[in-house]
Parts: structure tokens; C-alpha cells; sequence
């Protein structure tokens, strides 16, 4: 019998995990099924996203290297720049403008009562987060010694590092011809070990569901329907309607071509809830299967899921009128607009890592005088908004890779 492809096994994982973690749940966390099941499930979706982590910095810097030196021998870096950052930016915009016009349209939490949390708030402790200094620790971690920035994993001062290498390889011309073709048989290798890993990524997806879908807690969840199903509602007009169409119009690529070449890195954002995990997979992706050149998805991508949070951009604005609406504040016009500035630099500053939103939403609350405690109401539900945030933020990555290509392609 003929194995069915890695796509099909994938999405196969994900309706397992789905399932026997509705089974989990209805069993109730005490059974010793259940503990059983998700110790096991805990051991192999930890093992999945390790073996992710472990190849993604040194594919981070080989790709962004390559990438760079590759693209200033075709005197295109300077539109590929550009366009890119309009694109991350234009994007996110939409995204924050869509959070705040829903939330401000369906108005949730206004008939709630902050009262019924206030056991949660009282127990949360916020890490104060202004947000001039958060500008400035963003700024501050933006350059590092690459070693460091290496071995603690930090993706975003390995980026910056690698783009300054990859320039100054160029501009060295053939004197660092055999460093370049030293990280361009580094670059081929790790990409050949992401496909090794995919090889598990069906059971590490349907190990990851499996637990985050019997952990949650049921009454949490019907309090706070409302906000959820608008959240989710709005990520998802992003994702299934926006995002696409504008592929569409620039690259005339239909939503189904998209889906099919970019599935395998969507469902794995959906499992593992972080950008950065999932990156190895997403290049995989955009270059095996939405076949975007190299050199275009090698800076694109990485960069991109470091900086480019459309779900995230969306969530922080929407979350922020949420708060707002249960606290009984009335934002103003100002308000809003700063709102939407800090709910832009909240996404462009997180990391691609799971709820690393609701860190910098604390920002976002201080930026209008909201109590930051309220996140602890947010907290319960995060995990499984999270999932979805994450696969937008990564479709954001892939769709403005084909975007860039497309509209850089003209020489
Ligand atoms: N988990 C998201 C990501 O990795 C970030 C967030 O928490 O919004 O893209």
C-alpha cells in the first residue's frame, strides 16, 4: 500500500490529536488514561518543537546570509527591502484596524463584570512594561554579540547579525567566495534536516493538540464566548479573505494553490503557537512548494516571523477594547489611535514564541492608563486563541514572500 503524503499525514495528526483530546477531556483529568495519555503526549510534541528549535538559528543565519549576498549580486536588495517592510507594514495595519472596527462594532465585555475576576486579578503580578523602555529593550536587543545571540537562541540580533555579514560578504566580492559557499552547503543541510524532522511532524502535531485541546477548562471558555468567537472571527476574515485576496491581486495565485503548498507550515503554527518553531517548516514551504526563490524566502521568511504578527497586531488592539469595555472606560479617538501604534510595535517587538502577545499587551494596556492586572483575564483563554494568531502571523510570512517576489521581479 502506498503511504499517503506528508500533507495528508499532517492533517491526518491534527484531526487525531483534536479528537482524543476531546476524549481526554470527557475521561476528566484524574483518569489514569488521561494522565497517561498526556504524559505521552507532553514527551513527543516537546521532542517535535526541540528538534524544530535545535535547526532553526543556524538556519536563521545561514538563510538571511545567503540570502543577502545572493540578492546584491542581482542589484535587487534595495526594492526587496522596501517592498517588504510596505507589505509587513500595510498588512499589519489592516489587521489593527479590523481588531479595533469589530471590537468597537460588537462592543464585548460590556455586560460583563470585571467583579467575577477579580479573584484571578488579585493574584496576577504584572511586569511593568512602559512603553518607552519597552522601545528601548527592543532597541537595545536588536544588536548583540552574535555569539551570544547564537546560543541563547535570540532570532531577531541573529538576523541583524546575519543581514550585516551578508552585506559585508558582498561588498568583500571573491576574496569571501569560500565563506559563502561554506554557508550555502550550511544553508542545503539544514534544510535537508527540516525534512528529516517532518518526518515526525505528524505525531509531534497530533501530541501538541492532543494536549492543549484536554487541558482546557470548559466553563473559562463559555464565559468569555463572546470576545472569542469575535476574536476568532476577525483572525480568520484576515486569513481566509484578506491575506489571500490581496495574493491574489498582486499575484493572481488563488487561496487553494496557497493552501496546498502552505498547509504542512499552517497546521504546524497551529499546533506548536510560535512563529519561530515553526520557521524552519515555513521555508520549507515557501521554497519547496510555493517555489519563491531562495534568496527572496531566505530574508522574507526569517524576518518576517520575527517582525511581521498581523494575528498578534490584531489580537492586542481587539484585547485592549475588550478591557476597556469591562472596566466600563470609554476610549476616545486618541485613545484608539495610540491603541493602534503601540498595538503595532507590541506585535513587531513579541517574539515568536506561545503567548508572547500577552507580554507585550501589557504595554498596550499601560499606553491608555488600563489596569494591567485585567490580563490575568485574559490569560485562561490565550493558549487556544494563540493557535490561530500564530497561523495568520505565518500566512503573513509566506503570502508577503510571493508578494515581494512578484512585485521585485521585474528586471
Ligand atoms: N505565538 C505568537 C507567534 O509565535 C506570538 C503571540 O503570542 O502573539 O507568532
Amino acid at each position: 500500500m502506498k503511504m499517503p503524503s506528508l500533507n495528508t499525514q499532517i492533517l491526518l495528526g491534527a484531526i487525531v490529536g483534536v479528537l482524543v483530546g476531546l476524549y481526554f477531556h470527557q475521561l476528566g483529568a484524574h483518569h489514569h488514561i488521561t494522565q497517561n495519555g498526556l504524559y505521552a503526549s507532553g514527551l513527543i510534541g516537546t521532542l517535535f518543537i526541540d528538534l524544530l528549535k535545535m535547526i532553526l538559528i543556524p538556519l536563521v543565519f545561514c538563510s538571511i546570509t545567503v540570502g543577502i549576498a545572493n540578492l546584491r549580486q542581482h542589484q535587487k536588495i534595495h526594492r526587496v527591502w522596501i517592498t517588504t517592510l510596505v507589505f509587513f507594514a500595510f498588512t499589519t495595519t489592516i489587521a489593527i484596524i479590523l481588531g479595533l472596527a469589530a471590537t468597537n462594532y460588537f462592543k464585548p465585555g460590556s455586560g460583563m463584570q470585571i467583579a467575577m475576576f477579580a479573584d484571578a486579578m488579585q493574584n496576577f503580578k504584572a511586569q511593568q512594561l512602559p512603553l518607552p523602555e519597552f522601545f528601548a529593550q527592543f532597541l537595545h536587543g536588536l544588536f548583540m554579540n552574535p555569539f551570544t545571540a547564537l546560543a541563547t537562541g535570540n532570532v531577531l540580533a541573529v538576523v541583524m547579525f546575519a543581514l550585516i555579514l551578508g552585506i559585508a560578504l558582498v561588498v568583500g566580492g571573491e576574496r569571501y567566495k569560500n565563506i559563502l559557499v561554506l554557508l550555502q552547503e550550511g544553508l542545503e543541510l539544514t534544510m535537508r534536516m527540516v525534512g528529516w524532522v517532518m518526518v515526525l511532524a505528524p505525531f509531534g502535531i497530533a501530541a501538541l493538540l492532543i494536549k492543549l485541546v484536554a487541558t482546557q477548562d470548559a466553563a473559562m471558555l463559555s464565559t468569555m464566548a463572546k470576545f472569542m468567537t469575535m476574536v476568532i472571527g476577525i483572525t480568520l476574515l484576515h486569513g481566509v479573505v484578506i491575506l489571500p485576496l490581496l495574493l491574489y491581486l498582486i499575484t493572481g495565485k488563488t487561496p487553494l494553490w496557497f493552501w496546498r503548498g502552505a498547509r504542512e507550515s499552517l497546521i504546524t503554527a497551529f499546533a506548536t503557537s510560535s512563529s519561530s518553531a515553526t520557521l524552519p517548516v515555513t521555508m520549507r514551504c515557501t521554497t519547496e512548494h510555493l517555489k519563491v526563490k531562495p534568496e527572496i524566502a531566505g530574508f522574507v521568511v526569517p524576518l518576517g516571523a520575527t517582525v511581521n504578527m498581523d494575528g498578534t497586531a490584531l489580537y492586542e488592539a481587539a484585547a485592549a477594547l475588550f478591557i476597556a469595555n469591562l472596566v466600563g472606560v470609554d476610549l476616545n479617538l486618541t485613545q484608539q489611535i495610540i491603541i493602534f501604534f503601540t498595538a503595532m510595535i507590541a506585535a513587531i517587538g513579541a517574539p515568536g514564541i506561545p503567548s508572547a502577545g500577552m507580554v507585550t499587551m501589557i504595554m498596550v494596556l499601560q499606553s491608555v492608563g488600563l489596569p494591567v492586572e485585567a490580563i490575568a483575564i485574559l490569560l485562561p483563554i490565550d493558549r487556544l486563541l494563540d493557535t490561530i494568531r500564530t497561523v495568520v502571523n505565518v500566512q503573513g510570512d509566506m503570502i508577503g514572500s510571493l508578494v515581494v517576489q512578484k512585485l521585485t521581479d521585474k528586471t
